[in-house]
């Protein structure tokens, strides 16, 4: 198959390249098709575009959606879809609400424990208008100097620590009717990576795919070969097309590149088949 990429970020969510930048990175490493998938926004795609148009790559229309299910967050890409579509349109507005109050409250909440000014110094970071929570993890690395990012985030960005927020995303059911509505594919991210039983992996996929999810990423960056075996049986068992994306974010780390894959077992139906090319 040809190197493709399902899965990657820009600085217009929390990616350090611009959409351009990122385009031209993954055609240099021999990519053919790449969905650009930034956080709640699709505010890139038109500059991917252009810059897929000079480089002779074929750019999906993605995006990654912040989600909540039973309790927990879920991300959910959207693949192949009009991203004019009036659905999803609505849904990445209140998205994109909900992370601009994120982003005060986490930065009222440094300030009470001692850190004032992370709001501008996690919009300094951030090179693009939305803010997450890797631009204040990155300011805060700087501002206190640790060692690593990692550190930030178990120190002050997740549960019980300072800077953590609790946000109702909306449902997932909800987000995978936006992308549905818009004419796309909606994915399930990095399914290893919410830490739950066999049981609740099979509950979440039942309620996705109640909703119309139709795929699961079976590759993503960091995934061993053990876990695409047991991703691609899951796959397999719900019926579901297989995707695969890097998640890459930065070029700061070599670990994880653009289009950067371990293949995908070639007996599962591929979510490429599926989707339309963004022209
Ligand atoms: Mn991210
Ligand atoms: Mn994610
Ligand atoms: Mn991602």
């Amino acid at each position: 198959m040809e190197r493709y990429d399902l899965h990657c970020h820009s600085n217009v969510s929390d990616g350090t390249l611009t959409p351009a930048e990122l385009v031209g990175r993954a055609a240099g490493r021999g990519v053919r098709r790449l969905a650009l998938t930034d956080h709640d926004t699709v505010a890139g795609l038109d500059e991917a575009g252009r810059a897929a148009e000079q480089h002779g790559l074929e750019l999906i229309s993605g995006v990654e959606l912040s989600t909540c299910w039973a309790r927990r967050t879920i991300h959910v890409v959207g693949l192949g879809f009009d991203p004019d579509a009036p659905a999803l349109h609505d849904g990445l507005a209140r998205l994109a609400e909900l992370r601009d109050e994120r982003a005060e409250r986490i930065a009222h909440s440094l300030d009470r424990a001692g850190i004032p000014g992370s709001l501008e110094g996690a919009r300094a970071v951030a090179r693009g208008p939305s803010l997450g929570r890797n631009h204040f993890a990155r300011f805060l690395w700087r501002h206190l100097n640790l060692r690593h990012v990692g550190e930030v985030y178990r120190r002050y960005l997740v549960h019980n620590r300072p800077g953590y927020v609790h946000v109702a995303w909306p449902a997932l059911e909800e987000a995978v009717g936006w992308i549905r509505e818009a004419g796309g594919v909606a994915v399930l991210a990095h399914p290893g990576r919410y830490r739950l039983t066999k049981t609740k992996l099979r509950e979440l996929i039942e309620a996705g795919q109640g909703a119309g999810m139709e795929a699961i990423e079976v590759a993503s960056g960091r995934s061993s070969p053990a876990e695409i075996g047991w991703l691609a049986d899951v796959a397999r068992r719900h019926g579901l097309l297989a995707s695969a994306g890097s998640d890459f974010h930065t070029h700061e780390q070599s670990w994880i590149d653009v289009g950067r894959l371990k293949p995908v077992p070639d007996d599962l139906p591929h979510v490429l088949g599926r989707v339309a090319v963004r022209h």
